[in-house]
């Protein structure tokens, strides 16, 4: 692990005051890069392993000083109006500056160890009221577990407590890098078969399950959440597969998370194609009756 303060990790995003991140007031880190392709992902621009940006057009004024702004010509004027090439974007973040009506957002700035600390410090007395504290989110922040451990000791050594929300493809290494200092896993099981890990998400069931299993073996606080999807795995049969899964990798608690669409507009301002757009969140009632399934072996929740 890297202590030196000018260490950097590839960020999508810092939220202070974060709501269903786990429990209390927290501040939620975002980084950048994603190994799975859920497609519906409510955070698509955090997926690439590259920097993105987003451009809000129902949030433009049209006032074009990101036209003056960007090196590139990225930006321009057609009859009057602002539009936006993506393609000859090279990224500089120099139009996100210039737009006075954040119609612009670059997911992927490059941060240091201080800055992230500094602002997870800023919230501490929050933390410590609220029985709150910091998750490491994403895309997957275990792509870089080296900076998520340092950003976890140091946490540890100010008393603050850490979650890593993870979906769990990687090298099991990984995860004895940040062991030490985090309080809890929040644990995503997105499926429950080989087939549509691969099919669907592009992931390994197999590996998810593999380093569950460990983590609990290993002593780790682990709670598996499961996204609830309309017309995929919203089934109390599938469920019960599910549930299988989780009784043999020994985990105690299960939370479940309704589909919903928020991160529809994040899909339009990157340009790409939502495939759950037309896609109804379960209710209520299909929420408990799936939560059934669970109730007797585990712990549950829904994080509505
Ligand atoms: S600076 Fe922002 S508001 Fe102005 S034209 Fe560009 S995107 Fe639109
Ligand atoms: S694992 Fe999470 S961040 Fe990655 S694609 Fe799936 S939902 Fe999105």
């Amino acid at each position: 692990m890297n202590n030196d303060m000018g260490y950097t990790a590839l960020i999508s995003n810092m939220q202070h005051f974060s709501t269903g991140d786990g429990p209390g007031i927290r501040s939620t880190i975002f980084f950048q890069g994603c190994n799975l392709r859920c497609p519906w992902c409510h955070n698509p621009e955090a997926i690439p392993r590259r920097p993105v940006l987003l451009f809000y057009k129902q949030r433009c004024r049209n006032c074009k000083l990101c036209v003056k702004a960007c090196p590139s010509g990225a930006h321009g004027d057609k009859e009057g109006q602002h539009i936006f090439v993506r393609s000859r974007c090279r990224l500089s973040g120099k139009c996100v500056l210039a737009c006075p009506s954040d119609a612009l957002r670059l997911s992927g700035t490059v941060k240091t160890l201080k800055e992230v600390l500094d602002y997870l410090y800023e919230d501490i007395d929050f933390y410590e009221a609220s029985g709150g504290g910091v998750t490491l989110s994403g895309g997957e922040p275990m792509l870089q577990a080296d900076f998520c451990a340092a950003v976890a000791k140091n946490c540890k050594e100010k008393g603050i407590s850490v979650i890593i929300d993870t979906a769990g493809n990687v090298d099991y290494s990984e995860f004895e890098k940040v062991i030490p200092f985090v309080d809890s896993f929040y644990y995503d099981l997105k499926g429950a078969s080989e087939e549509d890990y691969r099919g669907k998400i592009g992931g390994s069931l197999k590996l998810t399950v593999m380093n569950m299993e460990r983590l609990v073996k290993d002593g780790a606080e682990v709670t598996a959440r499961i996204p609830i999807i309309s017309g995929y795995n919203d089934s109390p049969a599938y469920c019960i597969n599910l549930c299988e899964i989780l009784k043999k990798a020994g985990v105690k608690n299960v939370h479940l998370l309704p589909f919903h669409r928020l991160g529809s507009s994040k899909y339009d301002s990157l340009g790409i194609y939502y495939p759950y757009r037309d896609t109804h969140p379960p209710d209520k009632e299909k929420m408990d009756s799936l939560l059934e399934v669970f109730k007797n072996d585990f712990g549950t929740k829904i994080e509505w």
